[in-house]
C-alpha cells in the first residue's frame, strides 16, 4: 500500500550503492525515514528529493527494510539556501532543532510544520539579517509548546517596571531584580529588547527590524540555553555557535 505526505528533507545520508536515506519532517506523520533508490546516479529522476530543505510531496511504499520513495513532486526546493553560507548555517540550525524535537500530538506536528515552512521561506527569500529568523523560530517554538519566553511582566510579582531583567532557566520565566532566584541570570537590556521586538513582529515583517548590534547573537545563546532546559536536548548549531 502506498501513502502520500507533504514533507521537508531534514537529514540525508548515503546508503549502500547509489541509495540515500532521507529523514522527512512531514505534515501528516511527523518525522519519517525513507529510502531513495538509485538516486546518486546521474540523471536520477528524484535527484532533488535527496537535498536538505527540499519541500515536496512524497509517495512511499513499504519495502523489506523500511519505506521506499516511489514518487516525488517538488513544491519548493529552497536551493538558494545552499548557495549562501550564512543562510545555510542558519537553516541547518533549524533542521538540527527539528531533529532534536519529539512530538506528542498531530496538532503539534502541524503547527511546527507550518512554522518551519515560514522560517525556511524567510531565510531563503526575504533578505533578513543573519540570525533574526533563527531567533524568531525559537521564540515561536516556545510559544507553540506552551512556554512563551517573552513577557512584559515579572513572572513572580507581575511588575512591568524593569530596571534589570533576569531569566530563570529552570522555569524558562522572566523575573525582575527583586524577585530573581539564586540561579537566575541577567539578560542584557539589548537582548531583552531584541526578544521583545522579534516576539512581536511577524515573519514577513522581520526585514524591517533593526536590532542593536550583536544583540541577535546574545539573544540566540539565551534562546538555545532555554531550549536545552525546556527540551532536555543539547544543540551545537555548527557554523554559528561552534
Ligand atoms: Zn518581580
Amino acid at each position: 500500500m502506498s501513502e502520500k505526505v507533504k514533507g521537508i528533507v531534514i537529514r540525508s545520508n548515503d546508503r549502500k550503492e547509489k541509495d540515500k536515506n532521507i529523514l522527512l519532517f512531514s505534515l501528516e506523520k511527523g518525522k519519517v525515514w525513507a529510502t531513495l533508490k538509485g538516486v546518486r546516479g546521474s540523471g536520477a529522476k528524484m535527484k532533488l528529493a535527496q537535498n536538505l530543505f527540499c519541500f515536496g510531496e512524497f509517495v512511499f511504499e513499504d519495502g523489506k527494510a523500511g519505506k521506499i520513495v516511489t514518487g516525488f513532486d517538488v513544491i519548493e526546493s529552497f536551493h538558494e539556501i545552499s548557495e549562501d553560507i550564512e543562510k545555510y548555517f542558519e537553516a541547518t540550525a533549524v533542521l538540527e532543532i527539528l531533529n532534536a524535537l519529539e512530538f506528542s500530538s498531530e496538532t503539534e506536528v502541524a503547527k511546527t510544520f507550518v512554522l518551519t515552512l515560514k522560517t525556511l521561506k524567510a531565510i531563503c527569500f526575504d533578505n533578513n539579517k543573519h540570525l533574526y529568523v533563527l531567533d524568531k523560530f525559537l521564540i515561536e517554538l516556545f510559544k507553540l509548546n506552551g512556554f512563551p519566553l517573552y513577557s512584559d511582566k515579572c513572572s513572580v510579582c507581575g511588575s512591568e517596571n524593569f530596571e534589570r531583567v533576569f531569566i530563570d532557566y529552570a522555569t524558562g520565566e522572566i523575573e525582575c531584580m527583586a524577585c530573581r532566584g539564586f540561579v537566575s541570570e541577567e539578560i542584557p537590556k539589548t537582548a531583552f529588547l531584541a526578544l521583545k521586538f522579534l516576539s512581536n513582529t511577524d515573519f514577513d515583517r522581520l526585514n524591517t527590524l533593526k536590532l542593536a548590534e550583536n544583540s541577535e547573537l546574545v539573544l540566540l545563546k539565551i534562546l538555545v540555553k532555554n531550549f536545552e532546559s525546556r527540551f532536555d536536548r543539547n544543540l551545537r548549531l555548527i557554523g554559528i555557535l561552534s
